[in-house]
């Protein structure tokens, strides 16, 4: 025992889905785009002049900032740029929910809420969705500090209609709502068309899933001009600096390549129903997805014997082993090609 012990921060961190470095193994378990990014984001790099590296990133996100404004409509004084959503998601917490009163989220959900809400000292309340494993509008009416949804929710690919964010909002003027929209791009609405009526509303995306840019980290918040300040104030008292000047030139390139964009994430959505016509054919049952990945169970059995299997044939998913969800396994939609080796392992293991 050191004699320091008790003094030093302990935290539970939060653990991201293995980047295994065997070969040939089918990578369905962090959900990543199957596909590369965007020719434009390989050109923009190539080009990038490394004596700009000499200096300080800009911090004004000048072009990159254009480019996301004019996508979704809204003043560049709206946008809140980070280190991937993680990062900007982490800055939103702790500048939006800064009172005694509990943050809620689902009680199935993204397992980073909880780790930042115990890192920043925020209390909150799981509130558990119902046997379909949909929200429930009605149950974040109560008095809170704050809410945090992820919409399409996440490990259940689960999507609630803007109307039933709108009846959240409007039942909670007095506290921030955060809509983490980090897969909305397979097949939901975005929340940004409802900045201008509701100023508690933050809406954060990145750039990892359907831009195919996870390993640059590009994330943002899209809210009103006041909230951007004060997640712009905590910012600059912890790094000035979050996006170097590499991300900032790739996510232009990505953001501009909007016919490349749509290609990828419709190729996805249609390998995405394919993948859940055939598991239903084999007697899996699959939520509804909105996502970029699928969440599915073999007659509610419990999963770590598939994921096992499977994880010796070289196909890696995702197995989570926690109440109401440890009999379904949530698998990211690949190409086409690991789709079908995936489905292959599937039928072996069913036999
Ligand atoms: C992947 C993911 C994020 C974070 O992605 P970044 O790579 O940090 O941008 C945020 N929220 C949810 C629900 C996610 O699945």
């Amino acid at each position: 025992m050191k004699l320091w012990q008790d003094k030093i921060r302990k935290v539970v961190p939060y653990v991201p889905g293995e980047q295994p470095k065997i070969k040939d193994i089918v990578k369905l378990n962090t959900n990543e785009c199957p596909y590369p990014p965007s020719p434009m984001v390989e050109k923009a790099i190539k080009e990038f002049d490394t004596k700009e590296l000499r200096k300080y990133p800009s911090i004004e996100f000048t072009e990159l900032k254009a480019a996301l404004s004019a996508y979704y409509k809204v003043g560049s004084e709206q946008l809140f740029l980070g280190n991937g959503s993680d990062e900007v998601l982490a800055i939103c917490f702790q500048t939006f929910f800064n009172s005694d009163k509990p943050v809620l989220f689902p009680d199935v959900t993204y397992s980073f809420y909880d780790v930042w809400c115990d890192l920043y000292n925020i209390p909150y309340k799981r509130v558990p969705l119902d046997e379909s494993f949909n929200i429930i509008p009605s149950d974040y009416y109560g008095e809170n500090g704050g809410i945090v949804i992820a919409n399409p929710n996440a490990p259940t690919s689960v999507y609630m209609p803007l109307s039933s964010i709108e009846d959240i909002l409007e039942h909670n003027k007095d506290v921030i709502v955060i809509i983490d929209e980090a897969y909305i791009d397979f097949g939901g609405e975005s929340a940004v068309s409802l900045l201008d009526k509701y100023d508690n509303l933050c809406v954060v995306q990145t750039y990892s899933k359907s831009r195919a840019l996870a390993g640059m980290r590009v994330g943002y918040a899209m809210s009103n001009k006041d909230l951007v300040f004060a997640l712009e104030a905590v910012k600059n008292s912890f790094n000035s600096y979050p996006l170097d000047s590499i991300a900032q030139a790739a996510a232009t390139a990505a953001a501009l390549d909007t016919a490349y964009f749509d290609e990828c994430r419709n190729k996805i959505i249609n390998t995405r129903q394919r993948l859940i016509a055939e598991l239903d054919k084999l007697g899996f049952t699959t939520l509804p997805s909105f996502a970029n990945f699928i969440f599915t169970t073999y007659k509610n059995r419990n999963a770590k014997p598939l994921f096992e299997y499977l994880r010796s044939k070289g196909v890696i998913v995702r197995y989570f082993n926690k109440p109401r969800i440890d009999a379904y396994l949530r698998i990211t939609v690949g190409t086409d090609s690991e789709t079908d080796r995936l489905l292959a392992e599937i039928k072996n293991f069913i036999g």
